[in-house]
């Protein structure tokens, strides 16, 4: 799981994550919801090791990693623009992230064939991202993550590029993907539907501070305040 210990990160004298404390279980599927601006994509990249803490503490898998470089965090991450390497191979832009971890070349083989199954890009591993739809390519930004076993994977609105067919598509299958692996995840987006389906539990930010934590059935039936069922479109 992740613990959240009085986390809080200025830009500058911009106080944009105020004190959050937050307790997410062992193969929870989390969504993190909130106003543009709010400071979601900052605290993926404090839990990922992207940005620096201003005070506070995380824990990763009971482990505090406040000095912990990004490689050595055990997570995977995958943003909205899943940059590709246009001149690589679709399978070399899955491995690329294992061999600078060191993982012996046979497995590295086999993890690739058994998520590029999953995943049902096998039919495209040699070909370049530029030869593919943009489903495929996040595909592949998904396959790349998965490779490396973490336990613990963050996305980034990473169905944000693609139509609304191939999104619920998708969502589907990272529903799946979740249920078979029960890996912990944190998951932003600004889709109400995509969190209402995907989530265990919601978390609703509003300017760097959490309003409401809960299953998606609570935030929805029961909203902690105005803010919360106002954003999440309860009935009032
Ligand atoms: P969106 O839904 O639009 O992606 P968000 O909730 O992900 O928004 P963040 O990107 O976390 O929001 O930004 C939170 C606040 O921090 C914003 O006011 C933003 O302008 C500011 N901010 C983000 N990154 C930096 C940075 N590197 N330097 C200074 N300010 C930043
Ligand atoms: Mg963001």
């Amino acid at each position: 799981g992740i613990r959240l210990e009085q986390v809080q990160k200025f830009f500058g004298a911009n106080e944009v994550i105020r004190k959050i404390d937050l307790n997410i279980e062992p193969g929870e599927f989390v969504v993190l919801v909130g106003p543009s601006g709010c400071g979601k994509s900052t605290l993926l990249n404090l839990i990922a090791g992207l940005e620096t803490l201003s005070s506070g503490h995380i824990h990763i898998g009971g482990a505090q990693v406040d000095d912990t470089p990004p490689r050595d965090r055990d997570i995977a991450m995958v943003f909205q623009s899943y940059a590709l390497y246009p001149t690589k191979t679709v399978r070399h832009n899955i491995t690329f992230g294992m061999q600078t971890r060191n993982i012996p070349k046979p497995d590295q083989e086999a993890a690739v064939d058994e998520f590029a199954r999953l995943l049902q890009i096998d039919q495209l591993l040699e070909r370049k991202p530029g030869q593919l739809s943009g489903g495929q390519r996040q595909r592949v930004a998904m396959g790349r993550a998965l490779v490396r076993k973490p336990a613990v994977f963050l996305f980034d609105e990473p169905l944000s590029n693609l139509d609304a067919k191939l999104r619920i598509e998708m969502r589907t299958e990272i529903k799946k993907l979740h249920q078979r692996l029960g890996k912990t995840v944190v998951y932003v987006t600004h889709d109400q539907i995509e969190a209402m389906t995907l989530a265990t539990r919601i978390a609703v930010m509003d300017d760097g501070s959490i309003r409401q934590f809960a299953d998606p059935a609570t935030i929805y039936e029961n909203p902690a305040d105005l803010f919360v069922a106002g954003f999440m479109g309860s009935p009032p």
